[in-house]
């Protein structure tokens, strides 16, 4: 049986959060000299702790209620957040599935958690049969899969068998879920009281720069993390960005087919060219491409002046390649054909 009571780092558990000025006066006031701010300015205020306005508009485009909604600078942050409350340094204990996405990892190690990273099968997907006696350790705390997963770009299977027989925590990392053809497990956020969906609006939302993530989870975890976090640890200016962004739910949409449509015109031409091996299907805005010689094609494309992800050192002779706008894909597609490889 899962008990988040038990699963909480004990110092967590009894910890008494910061109380701040806008927690003790919540209602308006005329004249606010409560927190030592300078009364003059447009930035001069504390922005709201708890991000009412942008979890209402979260809240009706992620069909999640605002009570399962935490909001933080990105979906890094919220891994760190996930070492610090669940996991005891030193002692406690992590898994992910590699190859993945590498912030598990140095999260873990900043955290002093041991990370087990269990290798995924040859299509990329979980090797379940493997991984449900890895589940029986105590010491396991968490699990993070990323699905879809970085830099595979595939959707990960099994992750409800997981959730079914796991008694810690399981991350579902869904930076990439906008561009996926699957549904968000958000949705089952009330049926798995050990489950956090992580999201982002650094990807498909296109706010990389204002660093806004989600988790998404049983209102007992998001009291977890709201107690946890800085007490006013969103900018009113990122704030902002996300709520206008949300309130264009048609540019999205557009930027969105338009991308998907993009991976599909990458996809078909990159298989032709000579020197390409393998176009993995992907459920994200990148391609995973397997060559002859990434490394060398890599150094090539940079003295054109085109950047690419060397995937090399995680899947040999593997480069992934972010969708980018039909111009840049297109000089890309020329600058490859040009290689002359
Ligand atoms: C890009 C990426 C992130 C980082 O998201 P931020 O919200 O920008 O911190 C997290 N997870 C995965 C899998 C990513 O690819």
């Amino acid at each position: 049986m899962f008990d988040l009571s038990k699963i909480v780092r004990p110092n967590i558990r009894v910890l008494q959060p910061y109380s701040s000025a806008r927690d003790e006066f919540k209602g308006t006031a005329a004249v606010y000299l409560d927190a030592n701010e300078n009364p003059f300015g447009t930035l001069n205020r504390y922005p709201d702790p708890l991000q009412k306005q942008l979890k209402a508009s979260l809240s009706e485009i992620k069909a999640v209620d605002t009570q399962n909604i935490f909001v933080d600078n990105g979906s890094d942050e919220a891994i760190d957040l996930c070492f610090r409350i669940f996991c005891e340094p030193g002692k406690d204990r992590a898994l992910t599935f590699t190859p993945t996405y590498g912030m598990y990892k140095v999260s873990a190690d900043i955290n002093n958690v041991v990370l087990d990273e269990v290798p995924l099968d040859d299509n990329f997907q979980i090797d379940i049969e493997k991984t449900l006696p890895l589940l029986e350790d105590e010491r396991l705390k968490l699990i993070f899969i990323c699905s879809p997963n970085n830099p595979t770009g595939n959707n990960l299977n099994n992750i409800e068998t997981i959730l079914q027989n796991f008694n810690g925590i399981v991350v579902v990392d869904e930076a990439y879920i906008d561009f996926s053809e699957n549904e968000s497990l958000s949705q089952k956020i009330a049926q798995y009281p050990n489950l956090v969906v992580l999201q982002t609006l650094s990807k498909a939302w296109g706010l990389a720069a204002a660093r806004i993530g989600l988790a998404l989870a049983d209102a007992n975890i998001i009291s977890l993390f709201n107690k946890v976090k800085p007490p006013y640890n969103v900018s009113r200016l990122n704030y902002e960005a996300a709520i206008a962004a949300l309130g264009q739910p048609k540019v999205f949409e557009q930027q969105k087919q338009l991308l998907l449509q993009q991976r599909t015109v990458l996809q078909q031409e990159l298989i032709n060219l000579p020197f390409v091996t393998n176009v993995y299907p992907s459920n994200a805005n990148f391609l995973l491409v397997a060559v002859t010689d990434a490394s060398g094609i890599y150094n090539r494309l940079v003295e054109k002046g085109i950047i690419l992800r060397n995937r090399n050192s995680v899947i040999a002779n593997c480069i992934r390649i972010t969708i980018g706008t039909p111009e840049e894909n297109e000089l890309l597609l020329t600058t490859l054909k040009n290689l002359n490889l």
